[in-house]
């Protein structure tokens, strides 16, 4: 018998590049589990470590210390058959910690400018209650403040000020740039057009994992 696994994704890109939006479908779309560090942190802000709490590192715009995140991700990655991986690894030291617990199956980078990842980042909105993603220009709900899914409230990230944006920007070109570009030396990485509506960044995201 042929035990059909989920796909294991890794989904990366800058802070607003989308990786959540589409994370979040991609996870419906082949019932696997959307496994994001962003939200196991804000879920663990106050959480206390060797090195201080979470929240210390968030509201710089800084890293979480390698050690308190690659633990997050290898107990989530073990529970899971079949999961989207979203915000992991971040540096190279994590792709490394990746590379011995976890066999991918597709590594997409999602591709969008600077200028558009500001814009994106300091209009973007939350749910309180269930975390989906709405933007005050591009992806607006249908009453403004609340959420289409649940109901619930939405509010503007502590992080998405564009003091803070700015920094997590830096931090991406320093740290994670060279994550993807190992990926890309590796010859395993699907760069997409992140620049387009939403349904075709992911419409272009299926089209690479049916090929793969
Ligand atoms: P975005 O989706 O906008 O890129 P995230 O929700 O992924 O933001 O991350 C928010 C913050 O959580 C980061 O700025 C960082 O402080 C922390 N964080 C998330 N993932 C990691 C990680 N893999 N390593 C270290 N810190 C992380
Ligand atoms: P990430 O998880 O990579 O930080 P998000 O999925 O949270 O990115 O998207 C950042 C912001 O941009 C959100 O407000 C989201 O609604 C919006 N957004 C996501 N995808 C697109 C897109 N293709 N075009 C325009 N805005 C988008
Ligand atoms: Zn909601």
């Amino acid at each position: 018998m042929v035990v059909d696994m989920g796909k294991r994704i890794l989904l990366l890109g800058a802070p607003g590049a989308g990786k959540g939006t589409q994370s979040k479908r991609l996870a419906e779309t082949y019932d696997i589990d959307h496994v994001t560090t962003g939200d196991a942190l804000r879920a663990n802000k106050d959480m206390e470590t060797e090195y201080g709490t979470p929240r210390s590192f968030m509201e710089k715009g800084e890293l979480v210390p390698d050690a308190v995140v690659n633990e997050i991700v290898e107990a989530a990655l073990e529970d899971a058959d079949g999961y989207v991986l979203d915000g992991y690894p971040r540096n190279l030291s994590q792709a490394e910690y990746l590379s011995e617990i976890a066999d991918l199956d597709a590594v997409l980078s999602l591709e969008v400018a600077e200028s558009e990842l500001v814009e994106r980042l300091t209009g973007r909105r939350v749910c309180s209650e269930c975390g989906t993603n709405f933007h005050v220009k591009f992806n607006q709900p249908e009453e403004a403040g609340v959420c289409d899914e649940c109901g619930g409230e939405l509010i503007q990230r502590d992080d998405d000020t564009e003091e803070t944006v700015r920094e997590r920007l830096s931090v991406f070109e320093e740290n994670t740039e060279p994550v993807i570009e190992h990926y890309r030396d590796e010859g395993v990485l699907v760069e997409i057009d992140g620049e387009q509506t939403p349904d075709e960044v992911f419409d272009d995201i299926v089209d690479s994992l049916d090929d793969a």
